[in-house]
């Protein structure tokens, strides 16, 4: 675990993951310690931040969490750590509960899914802690729950996965909703923007280049140059994320058009993955997806 102090009362968390290390932060305030995103089920990461927050005497103040977005590597640890509110986006309840379904799946799961603890206050556009310089607000785009963190005192901005590095995780088919989020962002006056996985930002440019990367997408032009395999994996499970996600929404056809680009993508050597179990993996996605 790396931590790192940020401004005047942030604590910045980077914990080990695959394929990309997961991001913690706390804020400070007067009269709470918030906790943003709380690592992946079953890997246990909170135990890391809750040894140092106790280590540190910083669990003396009321804990609120806020959970980005309901993922399974964003809200794994909600228990580790006694909380007052657990908060989320209205929509979060749907999101988490289509992780524990995905999860149930999977036999390693079957042993934490029971622990897995929902958010049990919500809102719709923000929410601000007016006293503690705090505001939660809706920013959809990765997902249609997700949400971010403002810290106006320190003018962090937290936005969970609405930016991914190299490459955006496209999983909700409101590409544009998605365009124009990640536009307010420019219109934010942030000394640094923290993303829910590996980076820290200090400027907009990585926002244009985003953007630029969702429009060719959306046209299913996306150019390989330079591609390396971090930029091959999301590209090729945002097409068959947002194809499932279309189907889900009953636009069959829409969801074939990336399933079809899907299934001709992954023959070029840039795009195929490496790993067998995945190529497996997402062949029978791509298969079911069109029959
Ligand atoms: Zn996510």
């Amino acid at each position: 675990m790396e931590t790192n102090k940020i401004g005047s009362r942030g604590i910045l968390f980077n914990l080990p993951s695959k394929p990309f290390s997961v991001q913690v932060y706390c804020i400070n305030s007067p009269n709470y310690l918030f906790i943003i995103d709380t690592g992946v089920v079953l890997e246990n990461q909170m135990e890391d931040v809750k040894k140092y927050l106790e280590e540190n005497n910083l669990l003396t103040k009321p804990v609120i969490i806020f959970n980005t977005h309901g993922h399974y590597d964003h809200m794994g640890g909600n228990e580790i750590i006694e909380s007052k509110f657990i908060i989320a986006h209205h929509f979060s309840f749907e999101v988490f509960q289509d992780t524990v379904d995905l999860l149930k799946q999977y036999d390693a799961y079957k042993s934490v899914i029971e622990k897995i603890v929902f958010p049990n206050l919500t809102f719709k556009e923000r929410l601000a802690f007016v006293d503690e310089g705090v505001e939660f607000f809706y920013s959809p785009g990765h997902t249609k729950d997700s949400a971010s963190c403002y810290d106006s005192i320190d003018k962090i901005l937290l936005i969970g996965d609405i930016l991914v590095h190299p490459l955006p995780s496209i999983n909700w088919p409101n590409l544009d909703k998605f365009i124009e989020t990640l536009e307010s962002f420019k219109k934010i006056e942030f000394n640094k923007m923290i993303l829910g996985h590996e980076k820290v930002l200090e400027d907009t440019k990585f926002i244009d280049e985003t953007i630029d990367y969702i429009k060719r997408f959306k046209e299913l032009d996306v150019d390989f140059t330079g591609f390396t395999d971090a930029h091959a994996l999301m590209y090729r499970w945002g097409l068959v994320n947002i194809a499932k996600n279309l189907k889900k929404e009953g636009k069959e056809k829409e969801a074939k058009k990336y399933f079809l680009k899907a299934k001709s993508d992954i023959e070029n050597p840039i795009i195929k993955p490496e790993d067998e179990r995945e190529l497996k993996g997402i062949i029978a996605e791509i298969e079911n997806g069109i029959k």
